[in-house]
């Protein structure tokens, strides 16, 4: 694609780049090439390898929206861990709540009182009454699938193309001319039979996949924030996907992981979206691993059990030994009553239209013809003068080099983003002064490109 800028200069920076930060990094090195002995890759998910060239980022210490690395170098982070540290680093409501908790026990499996505060604020947040609990998203997206497919009799489910809920199998599926394919080794080769693939904002293909009426459950970002950069929903569009699952018995997922950045209730509440089950996870408990899944009556209904253990229903495959223990709801009724407020929230959300109003003048002032979005908390760019409509276009659009001489630029001036192509988040941490810092670096590389 042609984002006007020179391919041959962004080879040269990145390079550049790569080498200024091997040359600031010497303990980094050591510790990375200690761990290639003891795990494949030397990181904890061999993934991590290809998150950030030359090495892998190791990390010391953070508080706030800032955090230190094996080498003593402070970073502004603005994809604050793919998002699950929205909070920011070390949140003291939640450093008191844990660790007055893991005092008092932290695993009984057994229900307790902040369980039932968290499943009541999340039904008062997202609107959907009943509640349970995993310990990531990707686990409340497979409960929630399972339920789905419990309450209709039905297997297959439903993805939007760029979409990502999580690295488990009938997720792992996209579509490559024509075909649906497995995205990576290591998934059982007829994942492919029990998962559709369908473009965004296009009603007329959801109809023709819908109306068979072999879909258990099609599940969807409220606008799509992964592998694509940002998708939004074109206007109307939730209500035709609100009707056709209606009218064909399809349960609607809404998976609010990513987008519950933009206020208490995530995007289901401030577009009054009418799901029948929403999924989440990351930063709901403050970085302490909690995923959980909200349901309308008539789908919880699967799960109820009047009768215990002598009800006669089958029961469906849910639950893990530390799903929803004491430590993530301690952490995560302190996270919502005292970190992920409604006023920390309208902050981020300041910060998020300062830094796309910087963005935007940066990008005008170097004459690009580029889109910036405005996404609450979080911007960024599109190379292209459109946003994308699916993820084909949002694909074809991203320049990965671009991207990753952008995270590397970043990364030696003291600004962290963990993923390519995700884009800037303000977490409720972030400063006005981050914003800036933020713009400026990315100005100074704009500039590096265009001169
Ligand atoms: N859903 C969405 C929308 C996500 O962005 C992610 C992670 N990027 C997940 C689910 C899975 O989250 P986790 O890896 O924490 O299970």
């Amino acid at each position: 694609m042609d984002t006007g800028i020179d391919r041959g200069r962004i080879t040269e920076l990145l390079a550049r780049e790569n080498a200024a930060y091997v040359a600031a990094h010497p303990r980094t090195m050591a510790l990375w090439q200690r761990a290639q002995a003891s795990m494949p890759n030397g990181v904890p998910m061999s993934w991590l390898r290809n998150s950030f060239e030359p090495i892998p980022m190791f990390v010391d210490e953070g508080d706030g929206s800032h955090f230190r690395d094996a080498d003593g170098h402070d970073y502004l982070d603005m994809n604050i861990a793919d998002m699950s540290m929205f909070t920011g680093y070390a949140p003291p409501p939640v450093v008191e709540a844990v660790s007055r908790r893991m005092a008092q026990g932290s695993q009984f499996m057994a229900a307790g009182e902040d369980g039932v505060w968290v499943a009541e604020e999340l039904a008062r947040r997202y609107t959907l009454p009943l509640w349970q609990f995993t310990l990531s998203a990707t686990h409340a997206n497979t409960e929630a699938i399972r339920v789905a497919r419990t309450f209709t009799g039905r297997q297959a489910v439903a993805f939007f193309d760029g979409h990502y809920h999580g690295h488990f199998d009938e997720s792992l599926v996209s579509v490559v001319d024509g075909e649906h394919v497995p995205d990576e080794e290591g998934l059982p080769l007829d994942v492919t039979s029990r998962t559709v693939i369908l473009p965004f904002n296009d009603v007329a293909a959801l109809e023709r996949a819908l109306e068979s009426r072999q879909i258990a459950a099609i599940v969807t970002e409220p606008a799509m924030t992964n592998n694509v950069g940002l998708v939004l929903p074109a206007p109307g569009y939730h209500d035709e996907l609100r009707r056709i699952t209606r009218e064909t018995g399809t349960v609607l997922v809404i998976d609010e992981t990513h987008t519950q950045v933009v206020g208490p209730g995530g995007l289901t509440r401030m577009w009054s979206l009418e799901p029948d089950i929403v999924t989440i996870g990351k930063s709901i408990a403050g970085g302490v691993p909690l995923g959980a899944y909200g349901m309308t009556p008539e789908v919880a209904d699967v799960l109820q059990r009047p009768a215990g253990r002598d009800d006669p229903k089958p029961l469906v495959a849910t639950g893990g030994t530390l799903f929803g223990n004491p430590l993530s709801m301690a952490a995560a009724r302190a996270t919502m009553s005292e970190v992920l407020t409604a006023e920390a929230y309208a902050r981020s959300q300041t910060h998020g239209a300062r830094l796309a109003d910087g963005l935007e003048a940066a990008v005008a002032a170097r004459g690009l013809d580029w889109t910036v979005h405005r996404f609450w908390p979080r911007s960024g760019f599109s190379f292209t003068p459109a946003m994308p409509q699916n993820g084909a276009d949002a694909v074809r659009d991203l320049d990965v080099d671009l991207r990753r001489l952008m995270r590397a630029h970043l990364a030696n001036r003291g600004v962290w983003e963990a993923l390519v192509g995700a884009g800037p988040t303000c977490s409720v941490a972030a400063t006005a002064d981050d914003v800036d810092l933020y713009i400026d670096v990315t100005g100074e590389l704009l500039d590096a490109l265009t001169a």
